[in-house]
């Protein structure tokens, strides 16, 4: 490995109450990589996630981000969620703000940058996203697909140095994963260091440069997407791959 991971995690544990849903997670994802998280329903794939930026606390265990030892009492956690982009199931846009005050509203208030700016770099992010022409319109009169095009784009137009996604097409109807999916394909191939959660095989195969498959908590195997699609060494991920492809 050379310079510094995006992100590292060493022994990471979290429990709810006494449920332990992490038991001892490491794991690395280098600038540039796109590594796809795959596992069965409550295997602890969204609190993982959740981990990185502090949504959720760890119960033991080190997370770095960029350099940076997020549990650290003393580190500035808002000063890294600035440098994470984070993309849910839901998209959460704000329903009485146009597509493009969604994409400005935290460039103005987090980052302090000027309207003429934010508007700029909102109309950069909406045409990397297809919905140019779409600044004007409220997220009612998009599709899912489109709403969740704005949420990428808002998180975008943030600078991150890091994307998160969880399950980002898992709300949508059948015709409208593609176009999200299409975005994320072009986000990979610009180089951006992506951790993304998900149930789309295909994609995970196609784009991923390293696939994590969790099962109880627990890393079970990871690889290459051809490795780990193509030449299972471990049951557990031949059973899921098995019931899901
Ligand atoms: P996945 O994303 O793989 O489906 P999750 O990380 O969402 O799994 O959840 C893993 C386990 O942790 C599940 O059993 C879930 O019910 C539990 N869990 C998640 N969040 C909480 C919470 N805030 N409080 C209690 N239990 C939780
Ligand atoms: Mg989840």
């Amino acid at each position: 490995m050379t310079g510094m991971s995006t992100i590292q995690i060493g022994g990471l544990h979290k429990s709810f109450g006494k449920l332990e849903v992490l038991r001892g997670i490491d794991l690395s994802v280098d600038p540039g990589e796109v590594v796809c998280v795959i596992g069965p329903s409550g295997s602890g794939k969204s609190t993982l996630l959740r981990c990185v930026n502090l949504l959720e606390e760890p119960t033991a265990g080190s997370i770095r981000v960029a350099g940076v030892e997020v549990t650290d009492p003393d580190c500035d956690i808002d000063e890294v969620r600035r440098g994470i982009g984070m993309v849910f199931q839901q998209f959460n846009l704000f329903g009485h703000l146009t597509v493009r005050e969604n994409v400005t509203i935290a460039q103005r208030r987090v980052l302090k940058r000027g309207r003429a700016e934010a508007h700029r770099i909102a109309a950069e992010n909406l045409e990397r996203v297809g919905l140019a022409d779409k600044a004007g319109a409220y997220p009612a009169q998009l599709s899912g697909g489109q709403q969740q095009r704005v949420a990428i784009a808002r998180a975008l137009a943030m600078d991150p140095k890091l994307m998160l996604f969880d399950e980002p097409t898992s709300a949508l109807d059948p015709e409208l994963v593609g176009e999200v999916l299409a975005v994320m394909r072009g986000l990979a191939a610009e180089g951006m260091t992506m951790l993304v959660v998900t149930h789309e095989m295909a994609f995970a195969r196609e784009v991923a440069s390293r696939v994590v498959f969790m099962d109880g908590g627990v890393i079970v195997e990871q690889g290459p997407p051809a490795e780990v699609f193509g030449r299972p060494r471990e049951e557990r991920t031949r059973a899921f791959l098995h019931r899901v492809l």
